[in-house]
């Protein structure tokens, strides 16, 4: 690894979360802040004027919205650019802008304040009503009226991904899963964020992505300016700015030895993932949308073993319909078959809403209105997701698997849907998989300790490490101040996936891992020796699992988990599985 801070260039340290290396200017996206609107009183004289302000705030807005909006589609095609469709409605509704008028008219106050107070109303308003439609116009309505504020204070916003318009490395205060799936990588090289963490949904993006990434810089957006040049080290968490030329040089011999490395792993790629001692384990792919398809088995991997399906309903303004959800699990069953598919039911909430502009007002947001919670709330969202992933269960091999399940009722309620809705096609004479797999995901612990009555009525655990280690060390996932905290190797979080996996093999099932520890070769044959039958990783992770699974012998790797769930010491077992990887696969590792 180069040594960073020499003379000249400044480092500024944070988490890895994808590897690679950029370098470039930056580009900085500070907090969205609130804008501070003051109220002032107007004689009747100044009236005409404040309403002239009003109308050239609106206009400028509607330049600017159209202008992103061209942008986008001109990077990511019509159906991504329609998102702005939405928000161009809000500055034509007459009747918002009549009671703005009335409203500088009557209490005789400047525009902004008018308009904030009239738009605030609204927002209000729609958020109280519960209806997932509604809510979404919320998001819309809000982006717009900060945009139209910032234009009559004289401060455009700073907030649009939309103005990058050179290559750049971003550097963020945070993004939003939903901003993530939709950078543009023909302009953003890699990003760097103050806040996130190494399991957040946009980390796992970036490294699908193959997007280079730091998280947890803390006031990185405060320190930095855009257009300074910088490198970013996604392999050990560092943005450099003003690097200079011995550490450019450097980083030109790491990245060699990086390539050498990707050739090594490229060898395996078409060759079965097989311990030294003959135990085949599955190891299958971690997908968020339809492009990734391709990734699936350009990386060695057999099938899906997690598709997050919520990205099929974010930016956008309305919800897919069943008949949208159904072409695209087929599609995905259709390309990979007969390798499995398991296609996961929705898990909104968390750090994933509707829209790239919604703020949560849930004060725990992950142990709040999340996944199979809001699935069997909101029943029509749900039923047009069974009914399209049981229509499309009749091509290929589709699995469905429900995330976030903490006891016997959520199953046996999800399930009972299930079952109705089969009925329902099969009144309809619309054909399905009678036969069909359905698994769970193990990711709180309240679900390991009734394991056991879950594997009697399901086919598969998946073992959902990101959350199953932030409820049982009560660690949020996002937070990097407590990121030091988060950790795979705690012995209770190897007890909970040895109990997990124990369960499912007295059933007679199998039992997988499809949290981030399965993309992790260092942690691969631990979660072996504790008795993983498969792993599930983003694609770009498949080949250095497989390489290590390739040279593992399985009795060893018994005796690795064995020895770790008899030591106490986290940080002991993460260095014992590190140097057990490091005898098996010295090549995997650069060493400088
Ligand atoms: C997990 O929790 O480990 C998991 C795979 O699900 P997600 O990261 O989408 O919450
Ligand atoms: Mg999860």
């Amino acid at each position: 690894m180069p040594e960073p801070a020499k003379i000249g260039e400044r480092v500024i340290r944070g988490i890895p979360v994808s590897t690679g290396v950029c370098r470039g200017k930056i580009f900085v996206l500070g907090k969205p802040s609130e804008v501070a609107v003051a109220r002032y009183d107007i004689s009747p004289l100044e009236v005409p004027e404040q309403v002239n302000r009003l109308e050239q705030a609106l206009v400028r807005t509607r330049h600017q919205i159209l202008e992103v909006q061209q942008k986008v589609s001109e990077a990511m095609g019509t159906s991504d650019a329609a998102i702005f469709d939405a928000q161009l409605l809000v500055l034509d509704d007459p009747i918002l802008l009549e009671e703005v008028v009335k409203h500088i008219h009557t209490e005789r106050v400047n525009a902004e304040h008018a308009f904030a107070v009239v738009s605030n109303k609204y927002l209000a308003m729609l958020g109280a009503i519960n209806d997932e439609y509604l809510r979404e116009r919320v998001a819309d309505m809000r982006d717009v009226t900060s945009r139209v504020l910032h234009h009559l204070l004289g401060a455009p916003g700073e907030s649009d991904l939309g103005q990058i318009r050179e290559p750049c490395i971003l550097v963020a205060y945070d993004l939003a899963p939903s901003q993530t799936a939709t950078l543009d990588k023909r302009m953003v090289l890699g990003f760097a964020t103050d806040q996130g963490s190494k399991t957040s949904h946009t980390a796992i993006l970036a490294r699908s992505h193959q997007l280079p990434a730091v998280t947890g810089l803390q006031d990185a957006t405060q320190r930095l300016r855009t257009g300074q040049y910088a490198l970013l080290d996604g392999y050990n968490g560092l943005l450099i700015i003003d690097p200079t030329d011995q550490t450019l040089f450097e980083y030109g011999q790491l990245a060699r030895r990086k390539l050498a490395i990707a050739d090594r792993l490229r060898e395996v790629r078409d060759q079965p993932a097989v311990t030294l001692d003959g135990m085949r384990v599955t190891l299958s792919a971690n997908i968020e949308s339809l492009d990734e398809i391709g990734e699936v088995q350009a990386h060695g991997a057999e099938g899906v073993g997690l598709f997050r399906t919520e990205y099929l309903f974010l930016n956008r303004h309305t919800l897919p319909s069943e008949e949208e959800q159904f072409l695209a699990y087929r599609r995905i069953a259709q390309a990979l078959k007969p390798q499995p598919v398991i296609i996961r039911t929705l898990d909104l909430g968390g750090d994933k809403y509707l829209s790239h502009r919604h703020v949560t007002t849930e004060r725990n947001p992950f142990m709040g209105w999340r996944a199979i919670r809001i699935c069997l709330q909101e029943r029509d969202m749900f039923r047009s997701q069974l009914r399209a992933i049981l229509r499309a269960s009749v091509v290929g091999n589709i699995k469905l698997m429900y995330p976030m399940i903490s006891g016997l009722d959520e199953l046996t309620r999800a399930n009972a849907l299930v079952d109705e809705y089969k009925a329902e096609l099969r009144a309809e004479g619309v054909p399905f998989d009678d036969q069909l797999e359905i698994g769970v995901m193990i990711e709180i612990p309240a679900a390991v300790m009734v394991a056991g009555a879950l594997a009697k009525r399901v086919k598969f655990f998946s073992i959902g490490t990101n959350d199953l280690i932030q409820y049982s060390l009560a660690v949020d996932r996002m937070n990097p101040k407590i990121a030091h905290l988060y950790e795979p190797t705690h012995p209770a979080v190897l007890q909970l996936v040895k109990r997990t996996v124990d369960a499912a093999h007295d059933q007679g099932i199998w039992a997988g891992v499809c949290g981030e520890m399965a993309g992790d070769p260092v942690l691969a044959p631990l979660l072996l020796g504790l008795g993983a039958d498969e792993l599930s990783a983003a694609p770009p992770l498949v080949p250095a699992v497989k390489y290590v699974i390739r040279r593992v012998k399985l009795s060893e790797a018994r005796a690795l988990a064995a020895e770790a769930l008899n030591n106490e010491n986290a940080a002991k077992i993460l260095n014992h599985a590190q140097a057990f990887v490091e005898d098996i696969a010295p090549d995997l590792f650069e060493k400088a």
